[in-house]
């Protein structure tokens, strides 16, 4: 992995204790740590819109991965329109949304694509941004990448907030990542497990508690 490409979050230095941060009551005992600080995704996803601004050719098509890529991809959206007004390079946006499911908790599952023919034709000739909340084993974003370039678009470049660092990786490696995290299952900043966590602003480390709670 390159380590100039993001920014390495290792178990051992970046594990903060729950004290030291607001989280809501109803999680306290879910979590066992805050893995990525709100305010330290904020200042990474600014820099990931500077640099997306700085690389794009053209107009680009944001295309966001529910739900999880929600937060990352309205934060993301908002960086790169103020890095335009600033009197940056003008990148025309449209806004795109595509339904993965892959999870059904921890366990990996069959990946399911929700994007109809008819709109997958609006990719063609088009620059696409897509926008992820994490890659793990590479999976997901292998399968939707190819079903995207059977109807020709332009460019397709993607963005993720994290990238696990997992033996079970298939060497997928987005074009812009935020952070490399420990292979440990993570929620907070709209990602959840079982739907819960998605209103949990920092990266936390699931507790064993929590996952026993929020079992389906
Ligand atoms: P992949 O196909 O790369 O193995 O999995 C990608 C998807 O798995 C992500 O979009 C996300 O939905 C889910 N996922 C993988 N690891 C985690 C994790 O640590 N926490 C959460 N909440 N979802 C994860």
């Amino acid at each position: 992995m390159d380590p100039k490409k993001w920014i390495d979050v290792n178990a051992e230095s970046f594990q903060y204790s729950l004290d030291h941060f607001v989280i809501p009551d109803h999680y306290e005992t879910a979590l066992s740590s805050v893995l990525i600080p709100h305010g330290v995704i904020m200042d990474r996803v600014e820099k990931l819109a500077k640099l997306i601004v700085q690389e794009s050719t053209g107009p680009l098509v944001v295309c966001c991965v529910l739900k999880g890529g929600h937060q990352f991809f309205a934060d993301l959206v908002n960086y790169i329109k103020k890095n335009v007004t600033r009197g940056g390079k003008t990148v025309p946006l449209s806004l795109e949304f595509i339904k993965v499911k892959s999870y059904s908790g921890e366990t990996s599952g069959e990946v399911k694509l929700s994007l109809t023919d008819e709109e997958c034709k609006e990719f063609s000739g088009k620059n696409i941004l897509i926008v992820e909340d994490i890659i793990d084993t590479g999976k997901t974003m292998v399968q939707l990448l190819a079903k995207l370039k059977q109807y020709s678009p332009e460019s397709v470049k993607v963005a993720s907030l994290l990238i696990k660092k997992t033996p079970l990786s298939n060497g997928y490696i987005p074009d812009y990542v935020g952070f490399a995290i420990p292979n440990a299952f993570v929620v907070g900043y709209a990602l959840d497990y079982n739907e819960y966590f998605r209103d949990l602003d920092h990266i936390c480390v699931i507790s064993e508690h929590g996952k026993e709670k929020y079992a389906v």
